[in-house]
């Protein structure tokens, strides 16, 4: 007997198989194939609830598998439909997330007749008009392209009754919202809506309440998961040597599969130029590139050609690649969550992996913001000789260490009463 009444806020009980979900036997092939052998908690908790068509906030760390959390049960909701008609849409924020869901998606209805598509920008038009006009029951999109499509005129939306926004957060921010608020407008409202996220904002809720009815939210606490697997570790550098101390850290053979994140296109470029100077090796995926690109840097990731990956956020936001040994924040996120979405490419599935971050003294407020999000203090480890942050001795205590209670860089303090070198250059006449 399933429970699902039981599911709110679901904490995962011992060990399900997912012989214990209602999914039917098609399925369950497909998932062994993939090589699953137990569903990840986020899988337990909202495949019951979403086979039953209930809307659904789904909140679990990156990596943990929310991709199947909701393809699952939208295959599943589907099976017996005649095919031809759209039937659920899922919305992502980037091509690599389209394609890899598309990939999954092919994988775990093997053995079903549904079809799927992935549509995304910069490439042709043909091939995904073909798949809205009756050659995929699931499409899988990014919001501005699907809106081209919409345009035209030929993107038959009446038969749809899954909506899913994978990867929330980001769908629901200013730069997407006005269009996925666009194409919630012109698709049918007597739907079963499901959002996924890492990470789950207040405000994002708050809009959300407008596109879900009576939602049954799952929550995989992602402190917990964050902790679980991976081992965190920062060094506070001078910014101009931290391409010397990636390097010199790169002398380490257990750093086998390396996924580099940078704040900016330009960094990325700049700094896969400055390691290939050095005879290193890296792939590089950002905005700027172009598909064919980007698939091309993936593949040699994934296949083990280039040791490292240097990304930029928003390029490898969800991007699977297995096997990540470890991820380096070259530079701090600016926004704390990141930091999870980050060492998430790492552990995947609930496998070890590394994290280590290069902070500047200039990010060392953001990257105490990192540690209260964690919740816990990341252990500094020693910066080589003459790779430190400069001339100021006094580095370490120009923030606070995280003891688990607000400091926060707007926190306030006595005026006068700082720290030495807090905040302050240390002036020349
Ligand atoms: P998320 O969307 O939560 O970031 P993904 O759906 O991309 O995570 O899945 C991350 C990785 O975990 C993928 O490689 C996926 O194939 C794998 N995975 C998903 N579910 C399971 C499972 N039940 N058992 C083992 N691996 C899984
Ligand atoms: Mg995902």
């Amino acid at each position: 007997m399933t429970a699902p009444e039981s599911q709110q806020n679901a904490v995962p009980r011992p060990a399900t198989t997912f012989d214990d979900l209602p999914l039917h036997v098609t399925l369950r092939q497909g998932v062994r194939e993939m090589g699953y052998h137990e569903p990840t908690p986020i899988q337990e908790g909202a495949i019951p609830t979403a086979v039953l068509g209930r809307d659904i906030i789904g909140t679990a760390q990156t990596g943990t598998g929310k991709t199947a959390a909701f393809l699952l049960p939208i295959l599943e909701r589907l099976l017996d439909r005649p095919r031809g008609p759209i039937y659920a849409l899922v919305l992502t924020p980037t091509r690599e997330l389209a394609l890899q869901a598309e990939g999954f998606l092919k994988k775990l209805g093997r053995h079903t007749r549904l079809r799927g598509a992935a549509v995304y920008g910069g490439v042709g038009m043909g091939d995904q008009e073909r798949a809205l006009r009756g050659g995929a029951e699931i499409v899988i999109a990014t919001p501005g392209r699907l809106l081209d499509h919409m345009q035209r005129g030929y993107v038959d939306f009446r038969s749809l009754r899954i909506l899913i926004l994978d990867e929330a957060d980001r769908m629901l921010d200013m730069g997407f919202l006005p269009d996925v608020r666009r194409i919630l407008s012109r698709i049918p409202r007597d739907r079963q809506t499901m959002l996924f996220s890492a990470t789950m904002p207040p405000e994002i809720v708050r809009l959300s309440q407008e596109f879900l009815k009576d939602p049954r939210i799952i929550r995989v606490d992602p402190t917990t998961v964050a902790a679980a697997g991976v081992t965190h570790r920062a060094y506070v550098v001078s910014p101009d040597r931290k391409t010397d101390l990636l390097i010199e850290l790169l002398r380490d053979r257990e750093m086998s599969s390396v996924l580099v994140f940078v704040r900016t296109k330009h960094r990325a470029d700049r700094l896969a130029r400055q390691l290939e100077q050095r005879g290193i090796n890296a792939s590089v995926i950002h905005g700027d590139r172009s598909q064919s690109q980007r698939v091309r840097a993936l593949e040699g990731f994934r296949a083990g050609h280039s040791r490292l990956l240097v990304a930029t956020d928003i390029a490898a936001r969800g991007v699977d690649v297995e096997g990540v040994s470890h991820v380096v924040n070259y530079d701090v996120p600016r926004e704390p969550e990141t930091y999870i979405h980050r060492v998430g490419r790492t552990a995947r599935a609930q496998r070890r992996g590394d994290a280590v971050t290069l902070v500047s003294r200039e990010e060392l407020d953001e990257f105490a913001r990192v540690e209260r999000l964690l919740g816990s203090e990341i252990p500094r480890a020693e910066t080589p000789e003459g790779m430190g942050p400069g001339p100021t001795q006094s580095y370490q205590r120009s923030t606070p260490p995280s003891r688990g209670i607000y400091r926060g860089p707007s926190a306030p303090r006595l005026g006068g009463n700082r720290p030495h070198g807090v905040g302050r250059r240390p002036r020349r006449y």
